[in-house]
């Protein structure tokens, strides 16, 4: 989760802000027109080529409150409309971002953009009128920091709302707004105009459009409704194993059966709760959601001994685990807010026919695990032969793992010599 604050905006901020205060900036300077230019440009194609009118729209604000504070201020920024439209902008800023996170987001469609260019025409219409010289003549002169205590305030509290949204999301690209106010900050406090102001922008944007290519990235690796790896990802860890590695294939037990009694959206809603038990397997273990209610796990430089262990630990965990879940009305996927549009596993009539018992519900997992052997030496070997395991484990009376042989080929005994038993 740190990884998440931490990369890519917090690393961008820094050698933003290190580059910017360090000797080397003076070299930089003349390239700083380029970096802004180049970040904006590819900001804006990116948001509109993934649909994201919410970074679409904050980058154009930042665009917009950038252009007016260099137009009102005209270099003088301690009074007068200088002082008024950096006032502006430290408001207005997080006031949208705010506004942007909360409105739906329906993509580039006309319905969706128009409120949003209405917000922006309306408020460039108030900064226009009250950064007159005739209404701001009156702002006061003001030493020393050029905003208010308030204005930070609004700051922290702006970045609350977004650590509060990714508490929730859990989607990089609230971390993102945190570090694009901590980059604008700067630039309105210390030097709102000039190239300094240019490279803090930049990076504001930079910032906002590393955390669009982060959402989509984790669109694209994780499982929607569960939120862990998904098969995209599983196949990419294939190509990067060593000779030493242990797959396991996870089933639930019964699931369809536990559909067909409680209904599919406690059964979501069980399969997500599953999953994070999943992760949390020791033994640096990676849990990936393969489709449905199967899972592979997949231990690095471990054999399938030493997974074993793991995995039956776990096994272990999720059954003495009880699952509280929501009420079943609610159709949710698994995360806080998002609605499941997959459903294709729903049938007619098969809604909830029992109302999960008030103690909690419980499952039981199978699970088969394989490493490479003379035999199977390529990653679809291992997963064959640990699916060949799942296999046996089901039909071993379920809820327990078993390990598939390693031994060399030679003419099985029984139906079932892909697999022993521990
Ligand atoms: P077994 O112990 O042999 O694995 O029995 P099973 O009923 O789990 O059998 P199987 O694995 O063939 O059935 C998979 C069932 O899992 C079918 C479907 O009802 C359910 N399922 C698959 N994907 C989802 C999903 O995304 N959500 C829910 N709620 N159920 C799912
Ligand atoms: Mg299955
Ligand atoms: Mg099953």
């Amino acid at each position: 989760m740190w990884k998440a604050w931490l990369f890519p905006g917090g690393l961008l901020l820094a050698v933003s802000v290190v580059m910017v205060s360090s000797s080397v900036f003076t070299l930089l300077a003349p390239s700083v027109g380029f970096y802004y230019v180049a970040v904006f440009a590819a900001g804006l194609l990116l948001s509109w080529r993934f649909n994201s009118s919410r970074i679409l729209f904050s980058l154009l604000v930042l665009l917009l409150a950038h252009r007016a504070v260099e137009f009102f201020s005209a270099g003088q920024i301690r009074s007068g409309p200088g002082r008024m439209v950096v006032a502006l902008a430290a408001i207005l800023i997080p006031l949208n971002y705010i506004a942007f996170a909360f409105l739906r987001e329906r993509g580039l469609i006309i319905a969706g953009i128009g409120p949003r260019f209405g917000l922006l025409f309306l408020e460039a219409v108030v900064v226009a009128v009250l950064c007159r010289p005739e209404n701001s003549r009156s702002v006061a002169h003001a030493p020393g920091a050029t905003l208010p205590l308030w204005v930070f305030v609004g700051f922290i509290g702006a970045a609350g709302v977004f650590i509060w949204r990714f508490v929730q999301t859990r989607k990089p690209m609230e971390p993102g707004f945190v570090w694009c106010l901590a980059a604008v900050f700067p630039w309105l406090e210390f030097g709102p105009v000039g190239k300094t102001a240019d490279a803090y922008v930049a990076t504001a944007g930079l910032i906002l459009t590393a955390s669009l290519i982060e959402t989509s990235y984790m669109l694209a690796y994780h499982d929607e409704l569960t939120g862990i790896r998904g098969r995209r990802a599983f196949n990419d860890a294939l190509l990067s194993l060593d000779q030493q590695y242990a797959i396991a294939i996870v089933d639930i037990d019964h699931f369809k059966k536990f559909n067909d009694t409680y209904g599919h959206d406690t059964g979501d809603q069980v399969l997500c709760l599953v999953a994070s038990r999943l992760s949390e397997v020791k033994g640096g273990g990676q849990a990936f959601r393969c489709g449905g209610e199967e899972f592979a796990i997949l231990f690095r430089n471990t054999s399938a001994k030493e997974a074993f262990e793991h995995l039956d630990a776990l096994r272990q965990t999720i059954q003495n685990s009880t699952f509280r879940v929501r009420g079943v009305e609610r159709r949710s996927g698994g995360r806080a807010g998002e609605s499941d549009r997959r459903k294709p596993l729903r049938k007619k009539g098969s809604r909830a026919a029992v109302a999960p018992p008030a103690t909690g519900l419980s499952v039981t997992v199978s699970i088969g695990v394989a490493e490479p052997s003379t035999r199977n030496r390529q990653p679809e070997q291992v997963i064959n032969a640990a699916d060949q395991a799942l296999y046996l484990a089901k039909s071993n009376g379920r809820n327990r793992v078993e390990l598939a042989s390693t031994t060399p080929t030679r003419p099985p005994k029984s139906k079932r010599s892909g697999a022993v038993r521990l």
